[in-house]
């Protein structure tokens, strides 16, 4: 941005010449010069925006060697002002309350707007043109302020992040960093859960053990792991978030995923036995029990103290997730079907939610839940349904005249690794349900979902949502008919900076590098090909970890032996996201397509019949794209190398993650071939670990024998192929994953 008037004072003020605007405004332009905020600047507010001034008031002392005054619109101005004024900003956006002007030149700023969540809004615009040694509240004498015009205005209402305290916890001050954060890109809705299977987080005066019990859970450890919030940290993160003009949507999960209160108070549940709050990830059978009318007594009177602490107009209850099983089987819940006339137990979920609608409704609140709540039939045009299991929900509601929150897992869950979600896909994100034609006050906007059950501290959190939050931010205030991804990118590049003073170690903007392969009899071909433009690539061949002083990637490698390929990105010699390892092994058999006895899995390929000899080997991650899977049939592979070899080696490995119903084989067996008609048996492999090993692994099943000469090699795993009984889907058909057939 350039700034040609400079004053000769500006040389020792920080400016920020390379400024941007994320989301970007709806009318914008640039100006010449700059407004210089020192001492003797004063801001001058119009009463209702009280709150509002002394927020910037704030703001600009956090980072300056003065506390700049602030005056009522009535008092003369001095030569120096910041004027907050109420005004309507542009008929066409007539009653919108986050409607803002900003402008900037020489001789001052103003900032209009009709409500004070506009001229917030407008202050955050201004936040966003002073330097990133601002945000480090780098105390300095005067900020310069790059001229601009800007007349702006939200496209949706609803701009949220769910955060998720429960799978891991988050202390009151991560929770009020994020609330500024995202007040910084001009979000409004936080959406907190915070009550969940593996912990309850928020205290409760009349039920203490929620806390005391259900706030902690068995950790990896062994050693008691969790937290909550106390009713004055709420008051305190309620109060911080107001300030920022965002509202806070807290969530309580019923009837489902609620065993940790189930733990603190067994009588809620179906079977009244005691169980422990949530150590593993998933969805339980033990919910809150329908037919037992003290659960509702419990549940109002949670609720009468969460309304308490919340002047939030909407209560979230979740309302996703909740299987049946304890209800088929609970004579309670049989009898209250009974009585109410209903069919089965999906209409107890309906009147379970009904019943919990009617006490919302009694204190002037709003319900929203997950997008299961459409399926028991509930048409209350004042209920908000929440869309996650792709976009459907928010097309249902819409049409029948509820309210929708868009936030599908497609492009909206930021618990998704960049693979399936980068900053790309998130831009490319509407809230608008494909084929909606009808009114779009009935699409509220979006929110991103942070659910935390792999992120257990801050530094992945801040990886997970930045940058990609930027992308929601823009998609939802912004929504331009013509979007432009490589402007947008530019923009975010500018932002980054700004984050970095505001403590925030933001992750990759795309997976930093793929691997793409081709391998022949005679080398495995190594093509590596860099996420996002501006990134160096280094890797190493021999286990140590690269860094800018390792071999630059410039062409495709052909491996001739066995090896270990180590790649790290690099963006102006900085690391840029994850190291990626691939391991590789050169055998008699690579590049050789071999013949199946399967049919395998669309979704587990490997990359078809050559991924079992192309020398690539799978990782931990069984969808990485190099196992190839079936299910329940024995796999049975034959290799013909062409002629005559010595062998002295075969081996094959294989994956385990039960609770996936993947398991390794029940038996390998070996056998060779001189004519590929007539096979002699050279071993036989039992498996001796148990079909119960938890965590995924990798096991190799090698056989070494007296060197042999054939042509043909053929290997047959047999597959469990039902889950055993003990298991949580017992009988369902088991998966067998083999990534590499190897001969040496
Ligand atoms: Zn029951």
């Amino acid at each position: 941005m350039a700034c040609d008037n400079v004053s000769e004072k500006a040389k020792v003020v920080p400016v920020n010449n390379n400024y941007s605007l994320v989301p970007l405004p709806q009318h914008y332009t640039s100006g010449q010069g700059m407004f210089v905020w020192d001492a003797q600047t004063v801001i001058v507010a119009d009463p209702t925006f009280e709150k509002e001034a002394v927020y910037l008031q704030r703001l600009i002392a956090g980072s300056s060697r003065f506390e700049p005054a602030i005056l009522s619109a009535k008092e003369a101005p001095m030569a120096s002002a910041v004027y907050l004024v109420k005004g309507t900003v542009d008929h066409v956006w007539g009653k919108n309350k986050e409607a803002y002007s900003l402008s900037v030149d020489s001789t001052g700023i103003r900032i209009q707007g009709m409500q004070g969540a506009g001229i917030f809004r407008g202050i955050q615009s201004l936040r966003q043109l002073l330097p990133a040694s601002f945000h480090q509240q780098k105390k300095e004498g005067a900020w310069g302020i790059p001229a601009v015009a800007i007349k702006d205005a939200p496209k949706f209402s609803w701009r949220g992040l769910l955060f998720d305290c429960c799978r891991h916890f988050f202390d009151k001050q991560t929770v009020k960093h994020y609330i500024d954060l995202l007040a910084y890109y001009k979000m409004n809705t936080l959406h907190w859960h915070l009550t969940e299977d593996q912990g309850w987080r928020i205290a409760i005066d009349r039920y203490p053990k929620l806390t005391e019990i259900g706030a902690w859970r068995k950790g990896e450890d062994g050693k008691p792991y969790g937290g909550f919030y106390t009713k004055e940290d709420i008051r305190e993160i309620v109060a911080y978030a107001n300030e920022r003009h965002i509202n806070i949507v807290p969530e309580i999960e019923l009837p489902g995923h609620s065993q940790a209160a189930i733990a603190a108070y067994p009588y809620l549940s179906c079977t009244g036995e005691q169980l422990e709050v949530g150590t593993k990830w998933g969805v339980f059978k033990d919910v809150y029990c329908a037919g037992n009318d003290s659960t509702f007594q419990f549940l109002e009177n949670v609720l009468l103290e969460v309304m308490e602490l919340f002047p939030s107009e909407y209560i979230h209850i979740g309302g996703d997730e909740c299987p049946k099983y304890r209800w088929e089987h609970c004579s309670k819940c049989q009898k209250r079907i009974k009585a109410e006339g209903l069919h089965d137990e999906h209409e107890l979920q309906r009147y379970f939610i009904k019943r919990i609608n009617q006490f919302l409704q009694k204190h002037n609140k709003r319900l929203i839940g997950w997008d299961e709540i459409l399926e028991g039939d509930l048409t209350d045009s004042s209920v908000v349904v929440q869309s996650w299991r792709g976009m459907g929900g928010a097309l249902k509601a819409a049409n029948q005249g509820q309210c929708a929150i868009s936030s599908p897992i497609s492009h909206a869950y930021f618990d998704y690794q960049l693979n399936a979600i980068d900053l790309e896909k998130v831009y490319a994100f509407s809230p608008i349900p494909e084929g909606y034609t009808g009114d779009l006050k009935y699409i509220l906007g979006g929110e991103c979902n942070m659910w935390t059950e792999w992120v257990p501290n801050d530094s992945v959190l801040a990886q997970r949502i930045f940058p990609r939050l930027l992308a929601m931010s823009e998609v939802l205030w912004s929504a331009y008919e013509q979007k432009n991804y490589s402007e947008f990118y530019e923009r975010v590049q500018q932002q980054y900076p700004s984050l970095e003073a505001m403590g925030i170690q933001y992750g990759a903007e795309t997976v930093p590098v793929r691997l793409e392969h081709y391998t022949s009899q005679e080398s495995i071909n190594v093509k590596m090909l860099a996420g996002a433009p501006n990134i160096d690539l280094y890797y190493t061949m021999d286990g140590t970890k690269p860094t800018t002083t390792s071999e630059r990637y410039e062409a495709p490698l052909p491996l001739k032996k066995s090896s270990t390929l180590k790649v790290q990105a690099f963006k102006q010699d900085k690391s840029y996201g994850q190291e990626l390892e691939q391991v590789y092994t050169k055998h008699l058999a690579n590049g050789i397509e071999p013949t199946l006895s399967y049919v395998y899995s669309d979704y587990y390929t490997g990359g078809g019949n050559l991924a079992l000899t192309n020398g690539v080997r799978g990782s931990l991650n069984f969808r990485d794209g190099h196992w190839q899977a079936v299910q329940k049939v024995p796999m049975e592979i034959t290799v013909n190398l062409k002629e005559t070899q010595t062998i002295s080696k075969v081996s094959t490995a294989f994956f385990q993650k039960q609770d996936s119903w993947i398991f390794l084989p029940t038996k390998i067996e070996f056998f060779v071939s001189e004519d590929g008609e007539k096979y002699q048996s050279i071993g036989v492999i039992e498996n001796t670990i148990s079909p119960k090993k938890d965590d995924s692994f990798i096991e190799k099943f090698m056989l070494e024998i007296a060197p042999i000469k054939a042509q043909f090699v053929r290997m047959k795993a047999h597959n469990i192929t039902h889950c055993p009984d003990w298991h949580a889907a017992a009988g369902s058909d088991a998966w067998l994953f083999v990534d590499e057939s190897v001969v040496e």
